[in-house]
């Protein structure tokens, strides 16, 4: 099954308590595509300037991966820059330069709008329309979206969530969307708005799935090394739209099963600076850990309280 992803392609710079790294791969499209082609080949659609290290994206399509719809425009690339605390637990945004992401313009090639499953990353919810409009017949449309849209451009957004199947957010971006503290009532409030499943991250803490009846929730890998949480969330939509893809499934039980496959992926991009916690992974460590999830998530009830 074909799996199509819009987003950044951005050189990051990262400092945490454990090291830095300066003008590393990353963007949203990029942890999303290296995450999810551990499951499904992935088909890119992006924006890149000349200074763009083409040579490291080019050895990433062995993995699945093809940047054949990603442009080269004139410019510089995106540049983003992020400061974590020592705990990890926040994150300041020290600098964001757009460069050709600034006039970024998706045009899907022929060969992509086929696709049957596709991740709109957080773009200008008004191009995330855009892609849309030239998609045939997706089977599936999940997408993500970030404060600066939610207050930016709320009717375009809202335009969107009528259009898409799952909203997969952070639970800040819940809360800031619905104007609701409590997240399950935010996701509630989302699901009101049109998509039939709402995902919400919460790092750490684990991943809520909502649908109308009935919610589910998978913890994050308990890990005891985490060195840097940037794009664990584009990993997560990697993994759980990756194994939507590669199970050619939509069935509310394979959405359980996409969840976890979403917090393994995530669980393995904080493991490493940019995407560097993915380089020695193969399918058979994401299967080892899935099988991981089910032991220590099993709740071996007793037939009756004794
Ligand atoms: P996350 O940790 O899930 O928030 O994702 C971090 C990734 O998002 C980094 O690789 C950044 O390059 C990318 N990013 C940061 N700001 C933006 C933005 N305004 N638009 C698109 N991508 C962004």
């Amino acid at each position: 099954m074909s799996l199509l992803v819009v987003g950044s392609v951005a050189l990051d710079s990262i400092y945490t308590p454990f090291g830095e790294t300066a003008d590393a791969l990353g963007g949203s499209a990029v942890y999303f595509s290296v995450a999810g082609s551990l499951l499904n080949p992935v088909k890119v659609v992006g924006v890149i300037g000349q200074d763009y290290p083409v040579k490291e994206l080019e050895q990433l399509a062995a993995r699945g991966i093809d940047w054949s719809g990603v442009e080269r425009a004139t410019g510089e690339s995106f540049r983003w820059k992020g400061k974590y605390s020592y705990d990890l637990q926040s994150r300041e945004t020290l600098e964001t330069r757009l460069g050709v992401f600034a006039t970024f313009d998706p045009k899907l090639p022929e060969s992509h709008r086929d696709a049957e499953y596709v991740f709109l990353g957080n773009i200008d919810p008004e191009l995330q329309l855009g892609v849309l409009s030239q998609m045939r017949a997706p089977k599936l449309i999940a997408c993500d979206t970030m404060n600066y849209w939610i207050q930016g451009k709320r009717p375009q957004l809202m335009e969107l969530l009528a259009r898409v199947d799952i909203l997969m957010v952070n639970d800040t971006e819940a809360r800031e969307l619905s104007g609701d503290w409590n997240i399950h009532r935010a996701a509630r409030w989302i699901l009101a708005r049109g998509p039939k499943r709402v995902v919400i991250k919460q790092g750490e803490h684990g991943a809520l799935l909502m649908e109308p009846d009935r919610t589910f929730y998978v913890p994050a890998f308990p890990l005891e090394e985490v060195f840097d949480p940037t794009g664990a969330g584009d990993a997560f939509a990697g993994g759980f739209m990756g194994y939507l893809a590669r199970s050619r499934q939509t069935s509310p039980d394979s959405m359980r099963r996409a969840m976890v496959y979403g917090s393994t992926m995530g669980s393995f991009a904080v493991a490493g600076f940019g995407v560097k916690g993915f380089d020695a992974i193969d399918l058979g460590d994401v299967l080892a850990r899935v099988q991981m999830f089910a032991d220590f998530t099993h709740v071996p009830l007793a037939e009756r309280i004794e």
